[in-house]
């Protein structure tokens, strides 16, 4: 799960993304309205936490870009004013919930929660074939059998389930899976499916990750082509 978080007083800029990636999700913050719109319009976050009053775009514009560029990301605006306009003004620039500063960090995952059960990325499991990915423990399970996943393993099988038959980019699983800024490259992706298919041969799972040309990867059930 990946969060942007677009905030302008750093300290609370790093200490939100400090609380959340203690909950295991990754997050990237940046410190500006423009920054914000850039990133969040990349479509690899699966939550946007945005500041109302940021320099050089402010929240609400940032909001209305994304609504405007069809990017459907999750909005939670956060701010110092509670006053009922701002927050009629806010949802009605595409944001999804209102979180007014100061919170506290249950009140954050309260609603980070909220918005990423609402568009139903917060489930227990992924399947495909006779194998699930337990989404807690990191595990691929198949019958009696299980194994762990490391971080990266279990990010990019994650990706590759949500795709499920639809064929995923390397370079999109590259900046999902490693993020924008990293400097991991497509032949990273090459590595950790190889330990993907070695994983789930392992534990007798019927699930391939078939490679196609140019198009990047997809599931298949095996014995079923
Ligand atoms: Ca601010």
């Amino acid at each position: 799960m990946r969060i942007l978080v677009v905030e302008d007083e750093r300290r609370l800029a790093d200490s939100i993304a400090a609380l959340l990636e203690g909950k295991g999700f990754s997050v990237d913050a940046v410190y500006d309205g423009e920054a914000g719109a850039q990133y969040a319009a990349l479509g690899v976050y699966d939550l946007v936490i945005l500041d109302v009053m940021l320099p050089k775009l402010d929240g609400f514009g940032v909001a209305r870009e994304l609504r405007r560029k069809h990017v459907a990301t999750p909005i939670l605006m956060l701010t110092a004013r509670s006053a009922l306009e701002d927050r009629v003004a806010g949802l009605d620039s595409g944001a999804d919930y209102y979180l007014t500063k100061p919170f506290d960090a249950r009140e954050l995952f309260a609603c980070v929660n909220a918005l990423l059960r609402r568009q139903g990325a917060q489930v227990d499991e992924l399947t495909f074939g006779n194998t699930a990915l337990d989404l807690a423990s990191a595990s691929l399970l198949c019958g009696e059998h299980a194994i762990r996943l490391s971080a990266k393993e279990f990010e990019l099988m994650r990706q590759l389930l949500l795709a499920g038959e639809r064929n995923v980019s390397k370079e999109t699983l590259l900046t999902r899976v490693w993020g924008y800024d990293s400097e991991a490259v497509e032949n990273h992706v090459e590595v950790y499916v190889g330990f993907l298919r070695k994983k789930l041969a392992a534990i007798g799972s019927d699930v391939k990750i078939e490679a196609i040309r140019r198009l990047g990867y997809h599931l298949e059930v095996k014995g079923c082509d």
